[in-house]
């Protein structure tokens, strides 16, 4: 049984998509969205397939009723703050690699945006 792990947190996100990309798609008075590009951080714990599985209820009867939604995971960059070393953290040791810090800045990797979106207008 291939079980889709569903959680609450993505269902306000899902419809965030849908107002953001129904605003760009009613500016240009678009027929239909086709494709929803979106970014996300990898920090930003957002499951695909939770999104994917909101989208379809509740675009229904909408511009973006059966519009693609593609992902794009952002990866996590840091910044220490004690040695300045930049640096992409493997696994969940968030720590600087190079002087062992837990101080850090996310440079990257919280993003969650809708990049653009294709339409089918008149
Ligand atoms: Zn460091």
């Amino acid at each position: 049984m291939g079980s889709t792990p569903i959680t609450m947190h993505e269902l306000p996100v899902a419809e965030s998509i849908l107002e953001i990309s129904l605003r760009a798609a009613q500016a240009q008075n678009a027929r239909r969205i086709s494709d929803i590009f979106l970014k996300i951080g990898q920090l930003a714990s957002i499951v695909d397939d939770s999104i994917q599985f909101y989208w379809d209820t509740i675009s229904e009867g909408t511009l973006a009723q059966g519009a693609t939604l593609h992902f794009e995971r952002i990866p996590t960059q840091l910044l220490c703050l004690d040695c300045a070393h930049p640096y992409h953290p493997s696994g969940d040791d968030l720590r600087c690699p190079r002087c062992g810090s837990a101080r850090v800045h996310i440079h990257q990797g919280q993003e969650f945006q809708v990049d653009a979106i294709e339409i089918d207008s008149d």
